[in-house]
């Protein structure tokens, strides 16, 4: 579960193609970061597989399923959004939920997801709360418990950790890592923070003007970058 395959994928706004003809394999279970610069394409590389926006060309297929043309709701797929996207006037509970209400969920199994993802991110104790009466960190616990309860073969990030303070962004990052090593979930994760992707990732896919300009475990990119905008991004003494 969770593979995702990209075939000759591109993307065109009106006349302008952010993304030429691009392929990626990411193997299920494996932790994916899309890092590069601001403007290259990482949040359009992200919607297209979360069936967000819809390719311009080639497909995509999700565990051997073509899942080009797929709604993102049968993509099996969750995307973590920042946590300001949390609705303020619903409890942490209410807030976990939605999706499974948005899904006719029962109230059992809605009720045992709950408790089962809360458990796995510490607000067992914070469920009556509203957003606006918990801290940072776990406001963005809750919006990765929203995408908890639906199980999904794979997890979105779209740089989660964008607007919280330095300090708290370290805390989340192993928070995240943590996570990713209790489920085995596949996640794809985007960042413009070198660090970042050096630290959490599996795969790193280093883009460019909507280009791969590698693919490769952190090690590989720092040992080895293949030019000098990569070698320049990671940091590497090449
Ligand atoms: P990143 O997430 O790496 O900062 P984006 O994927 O947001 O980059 O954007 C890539 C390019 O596509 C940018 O040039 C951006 O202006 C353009 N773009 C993104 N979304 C749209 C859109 N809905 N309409 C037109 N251009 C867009
Ligand atoms: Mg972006």
């Amino acid at each position: 579960m969770g593979q995702i395959e990209l075939k000759g994928v591109t993307k065109r706004f009106g006349d302008v193609e952010v993304i030429p003809p691009l392929d990626l394999h990411i193997g299920e279970g494996e932790f994916v970061v899309f890092v590069g610069p601001s403007g290259c394409g990482k949040s359009t590389l992200l919607r297209l597989i979360a069936g967000l926006e819809d390719v311009s060309g080639g497909h995509i297929e999700i565990d051997g399923q073509d899942a080009t043309d797929l709604p993102p709701a049968k993509r099996s797929l969750a995307m973590v959004f920042q946590s300001y996207a949390l609705y303020p006037h619903m409890s942490v509970r209410k807030n976990i939920a939605f999706p499974l209400k948005m899904a006719k969920a029962d109230q059992a199994t809605i009720d045992a997801k709950i408790e089962n993802a809360a458990r796995i991110l510490n607000l067992t104790d914070y469920l009556h709360r509203r957003p606006g009466q918990l801290s940072g960190g776990q406001r963005q616990r809750v919006a990765i418990g929203r995408a908890i309860v639906r199980e999904p073969a794979a997890f979105l990030f779209d740089e989660p950790l964008s607007n919280l303070d330095a300090a708290l962004r370290v805390n989340m990052r192993l928070e995240i890592s943590e996570l990713h090593q209790k489920l085995k979930t596949t996640m794809v994760y985007v960042t413009h923070d070198q660090v970042e992707a050096m630290t959490m990732a599996d795969k790193i896919v280093v883009l460019h003007a909507g280009v791969i300009e590698q693919v490769g475990s952190p090690l590989e990119l720092y040992r080895s970058p293949r030019n000098k905008f990569v070698a320049g991004f990671i940091g590497s003494p090449k």
